[in-house]
């Protein structure tokens, strides 16, 4: 009997979740997966490496160490198009591939709205390599600067106060010593500014932790703007206007990085499948509703929450459970079962702001801050590494210096 094809198009948390149980539960499967990178990454901690605090490796691992051989074939390469009626996936350099189900699970990409000059003149970060070309570019900043002293080259404008843009602040604010030094400056000097359009900050959390979370990056000497739509970026210049008095504001840095939202792969839009920034609004299931072969998933996919009546948000920890739920109800599907529908209890909510402080919600709406709220950070951290990479890749990455 021929064997049922599964693509699993993205190495991601969502795609390795899936790979990792169809691979230890489902039987007389052929499984696909292409990711066009050789390694999976840790997207969640991309803002480490911008900010310098650790290596890309500290974040990526070999997608090898998880593909298991006569099961799994991994094809290192970009997918271009997905046709769902003729079941194909175009490949660049490679067959089309085709499959009796697929699962789509391609990541994000940074954002920038269409607003003038954020694609030229400011540093996305929405992968390995990116991340570390923000820091490249600083670093690069703060060494002219000792010939130089051009004093923007010690100021930093990070677009955008949403999670990334305020654990980039943290994680930065934590370094400001390490930044003077190759500058050749005192830390006081170094300045970190982060700005955003929305009244107030991480509207997920009470306001009273957010309110912390500002308090204590001020202390560090890292600032936090609220009511800045930023409408343009220049050469080294962010304008924005304050949304209160209709001022128009100019912010110049050196170094400007945009972290004002995602939206998912393109490879949707150039599929011609309908979604609403590259997000696909999906079953309750996680397929497709126009076909019940494809799944989609962790940030192509929007997936209503009957609780709030609004999709659930794109992070981590549900890119994981989708993972589990898709896989498992392709098993249930091809043994001609009913699958079961997606549902996310969350077990907390952490935003770092630096290795040692964070603000975090529990599930039962505890709230936590400070070293034990980081402590849980690297806990929800090192549990994603286990359950994509193994007991292996949670030992060589993971985070274990919880206590200080
Ligand atoms: P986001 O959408 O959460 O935040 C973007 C911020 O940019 C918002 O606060 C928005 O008001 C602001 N903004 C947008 N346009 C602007 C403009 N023109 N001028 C000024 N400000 C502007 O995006 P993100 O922080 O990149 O996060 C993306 C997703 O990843 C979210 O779903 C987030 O929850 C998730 N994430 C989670 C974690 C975590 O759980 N620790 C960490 C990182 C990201």
């Amino acid at each position: 009997m021929a064997k049922t094809k599964i693509g699993i198009l993205g190495a991601g948390y969502a795609g390795l979740l899936a790979l990792k149980v169809l691979q230890s539960k489902a039987k007389d499967v052929e499984i696909t997966l292409i990711d066009r990178n050789s390694y999976h990454n840790e997207a969640t901690d991309y803002h480490e490496v911008a900010a310098g605090s650790v290596n890309a490796d500290k974040i990526t691992y070999q997608i090898a160490d998880v593909v298991k051989p006569g099961i799994t074939n991994f094809i290192q390469a970009t997918v271009t198009k997905i046709d769902k009626e003729a079941k194909t996936v175009e490949i660049e350099g490679h067959e089309p591939m085709t499959f009796d189900y697929l699962i789509v699970a391609l990541g994000f990409r940074s954002e920038t709205f269409g607003i003038k000059g954020a694609t030229e003149f400011a540093l996305p970060m929405d992968d390995v390599e990116s991340s570390e070309a923000v820091y490249k570019h600083f670093i690069a900043k703060l060494e002219d600067y000792r010939t130089s002293k051009k004093p923007d080259n010690l100021k930093v404008l990070i677009a955008g106060a949403g999670f990334t843009g305020m654990e980039l602040l943290g994680a930065m604010a934590e370094n400001k010593a390490k930044y003077a030094k190759i500058a050749g400056v005192t830390p006081d000097d170094i300045e970190l500014t982060c700005i955003d359009a929305a009244p107030s900050l991480l509207p997920m959390f009470p306001s009273d932790l957010a309110d912390y979370a500002v308090k204590r990056l001020a202390k560090r000497g890292a600032k936090v703007y609220t009511s800045r739509g930023i409408n343009e970026v220049k050469d080294g210049v962010v304008v924005a206007q304050n949304m209160e008095t209709k001022e128009i504001i100019e912010f110049p840095a050196g170094t400007i990085i945009w972290t004002t939202g995602v939206s998912g792969s393109d490879v949707i839009a150039n599929s011609g499948i309908e979604a609403r920034r590259n997000r696909v609004m999906v079953t309750s299931q996680l397929k497709d509703p126009e076909n019940d072969k494809v799944y989609i998933l962790g940030d192509v996919a929007a997936v209503m929450d009957a609780e709030s009546g609004r999709p659930y948000p794109t992070t981590a920890q549900i890119a994981l459970v989708m993972g589990h739920v898709a896989a498992m109800n392709i098993i249930a599907d091809m043994n001609g079962q009913e699958g079961e529908d997606f549902k996310y209890v969350s077990q907390g909510t952490v935003c770092s702001l630096g290795n040692t402080d964070a603000i975090g919600v529990l599930g039962n709406g505890t709230k936590v801050k400070g070293y034990v709220a980081s402590a849980l950070k690297k806990i929800i951290m090192n549990k994603s590494l286990w359950e994509t990479g193994g007991v292996k890749e949670m030992l060589a990455k993971g985070r274990f210096d919880l206590y200080h």
